[in-house]
């Protein structure tokens, strides 16, 4: 293999730029040239592509977003589409693609796969929901700030004595919202995998308030529900007055946590040899601390799955 692209596709997620400089200089290192396509799916079908020389990737590892830029490309669902841009790549003579994103993007490299054109996929979201791999790109970063932002939503929740209701990204995948209660010592967390008792969440408000406990945190991801939704059900059920705070897009953005970026460098780097050994169809995953690569069908076949360990933790200690 001579030539491969890499592209980011789906929402951004810091650690994107990390996971790019990785494939660049990895297989500069093995004397292969790489190219960039920008826009995600966009800019393949339309063949946007740059070289990336090993200069072109520096100064970004601790840089959020992604350079190469990210879209939607709902038309790449079509055949036709999908042939045009591996028309495009072959004119160009890439042989091989890098596609750092979420199982949507998957969905999109795997039809590629079947036509023949080899890629392999780099988990990169900040919702930690790519099933057969235990970390994404920027879920890390994502959390910190999550947490960040929490603590200092409590130091106003204790000064004015009040409860805050903090809604978190995670439409489908409660991570962000489980490990940042975790980590932030929320007293309830609601996440997307697991029914929620609203009258459980009203107890604990007032068992707090009977042990003179005249502030409380609550976590909800936004795939069971708006902040505010939460906090109009209690008020109604109990009169409790809640505030609502939602973090919104700060969650995606930010310079990578170490951990973000060592975790891109590992994932972009392992991408380049499964490429180099003739691999496609393959997604790269860690597991155990150990980096993996598997069939990339299952990252959107199976559902994600909550670590039911860390949610009953959660329970366990908010008491
Ligand atoms: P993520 O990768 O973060 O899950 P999306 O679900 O938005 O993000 O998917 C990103 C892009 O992947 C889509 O805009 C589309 O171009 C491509 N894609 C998603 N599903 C398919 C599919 N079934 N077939 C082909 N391409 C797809």
């Amino acid at each position: 293999m001579k030539k491969i692209a890499v592209l980011t596709s789906g929402g951004d997620a810091p650690g994107m730029n990390a996971a790019i400089r990785a494939v660049v200089r990895k297989a500069a290192y093995h004397g292969i040239e790489v190219v960039g396509i920008n826009h995600g799916y966009e800019g393949f079908i339309n063949g946007s592509i740059e070289p990336l020389d090993l200069g072109s990737v520096g100064g970004i590892i601790q840089r959020g977003g992604t350079k190469l830029y990210s879209a939607r490309c709902l038309k790449f669902k079509e055949d036709a589409v999908q042939e045009q841009g591996i028309a495009k790549m072959r004119e160009a003579n890439v042989e091989g693609l890098v596609v750092i994103g979420g199982d949507g993007s998957y969905r999109g490299a795997m039809a590629l796969v079947k036509k023949g054109f080899p890629v392999v996929g780099v988990p990169g979201t900040i919702d930690n929901d790519v099933p057969g791999t235990e970390y994404t790109i920027g879920f890390d970063t994502a959390l910190n700030t999550v947490v960040e932002s929490i603590d200092k939503i409590r130091d106003t929740a204790t000064s004015h004595e009040n409860s805050f209701i903090v809604e978190v990204m995670g439409r489908d995948a409660g991570d962000i919202a489980l490990w940042a209660g975790l980590a932030a010592g929320a007293e309830t967390v609601l996440i997307p995998e697991e029914e929620y008792n609203l009258d459980e969440i009203i107890a604990r408000l007032e068992r707090g308030a009977t042990r003179s406990k005249k502030h409380s945190i609550i976590i909800v991801a936004e795939g069971v529900m708006a902040g505010s939704e939460l906090a109009k059900l209690i008020k109604d059920k109990a009169g409790i007055e809640t505030r609502v705070s939602v973090l919104g897009h700060i969650q995606r953005g930010g310079s990578p946590t170490a951990r973000d970026r060592v975790l891109a460098s590992r994932f972009g780097a392992h991408a380049v040899e499964l490429l180099m050994e003739g691999k496609s169809g393959r997604a790269v995953g860690i597991r155990n601390h150990q980096l993996i690569d598997y069939d990339m069908t299952e990252a959107f076949e199976k559902h994600h799955e909550s670590d039911v360990g860390l949610y009953t933790l959660m329970k366990e200690l908010s008491i």
